[in-house]
């Protein structure tokens, strides 16, 4: 007895996800690490972000910027693990900043990113990005970058 053929509603994975996957992966496992302070976490927020985007890709193929909707989601799955972090979180300084704030700094200071590399990433403007570091500066009462 044969069982009928079912259609797979599983289509795989385009050229160009897996494109912007092999892109910014391992980036966005440097920004999951830092802002949870753990390898384990990172890989999972990861995931959950790659899976979120498959899911939605042909929408965040159309929005008006595809790294800033993926940015979105991997912000979204990484401060699902922000229970997970240990309360001598050295980024304790993010509540007291907006969330593109806090990445800036994050990616910026933190981790040594130049400022073009952090703006593709989280899909800004440069300009933004020099703009969330010096409002984040004047919120933390720090000296603003140069
Ligand atoms: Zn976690």
């Amino acid at each position: 007895m044969t069982t009928p053929a079912r259609r797979c509603r599983i289509r795989p994975p385009s050229v160009e996800f897996t494109a912007f996957c092999q892109l910014y992966r391992r980036a966005y496992l440097d920004y999951a690490r830092a802002r949870t302070g753990s390898d384990s976490c990172a890989q999972h927020a990861v995931e959950a972000t790659i899976e979120r985007l498959a899911h939605q890709w042909h929408v965040a193929l159309r929005s008006a910027c595809l790294q800033a909707s993926a940015w979105a989601v991997l912000r979204a799955a990484t401060a699902d693990h922000d229970a997970c972090r240990p309360p001598e979180n050295p980024f304790a300084y993010e509540g007291l900043l907006a969330p593109s704030q806090a990445d800036a700094v994050l990616l910026h200071q933190c981790l040594g990113w130049d400022i073009e590399k952090a703006a593709e990433l989280m899909g800004a403007h440069p300009s933004s990005l020099r703009g969330w570091l010096t409002t984040a500066a004047l919120a933390l009462g720090l000296r603003a970058p140069e």
